[in-house]
């Protein structure tokens, strides 16, 4: 799940509107952040295989970026940066509901993936529930998960002014048009450019939604 991972960032905002939505793109995607940069350094594994349904990845070894243990440090990690802020120890709220957003990751990574989700550190036991092997169902929750949430947020800030607005419409079709690609359309044989395309498109992201929330009509 790439884009679907933004479908909570959306819901927390439309529904707690101090929160910048920047910082909520930051923390649903965290844990993919930390798994792309250790796979291009080659501290966690991952093979291509294209027989699999959905996404190629066939990932064997990533204790440290999408443990259950290690996701919840990373959650109430970020809690705890974030209260040194002093804007942000004035709205706890903003705090937990970021720590909130990164720990949202794992659970739709737990929806989606096949049995590759470490308990804590390589253990032997893995889990997910396997989404992925339907592709059509995998791709159906997803565009729904993020379109429907990315309409909702537009909706409950009252729209953006017209750069933004149509800035914000292409990162949405750009988007559901990376979710419908296949395992079958993905021509790499190494799991590198998939984890170079994702940062790219992480950060790409952000700053995207960082000029659209700036160009709210309604501010909060
Ligand atoms: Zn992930």
């Amino acid at each position: 799940m790439l884009t679907g991972h933004y479908g909570p960032a959306f819901i927390i905002k439309a529904t707690n509107k101090k929160i910048p939505l920047w910082m909520l793109f930051l923390a649903v995607q965290l844990p993919d952040i930390i798994w792309d940069t250790l796979i291009l350094a080659g501290i966690e594994k991952a093979r291509i295989n294209p027989s699999l349904p959905s996404n190629p990845l066939e990932i064997y070894y990533m204790p440290y970026s999408h443990g259950l243990v290690s996701t919840v440090l990373y959650s109430l990690a970020v809690v705890g940066v974030l209260m040194l802020v002093p804007n942000i120890r004035r709205h706890k709220a903003i705090a937990w509901w970021c720590g909130a957003a990164v720990f949202s990751h794992w659970l739709l990574d737990f929806l989606s993936h096949r049995p590759d989700l470490p308990i804590l550190g390589d253990t032997s036991l893995k889990i997910g529930l396997g989404l992925w092997n339907c592709p059509v169902w995998a791709t159906v929750i997803e565009v729904a998960l993020f379109l429907g949430s990315a309409i909702w947020y537009a909706v409950s800030v009252g729209g953006f002014r017209r750069r933004a607005t149509w800035l914000f419409w292409i990162f949405v079709a750009i988007s559901v048009a990376t979710s419908c690609i296949h395992s079958e359309a993905i021509p790499f044989t190494t799991p590198y450019p998939i984890a170079i395309f994702a940062l790219v498109y992480y950060v790409l992201s952000t700053l995207t939604i960082y000029f659209v929330e700036r160009n709210q009509l309604r501010t909060n």
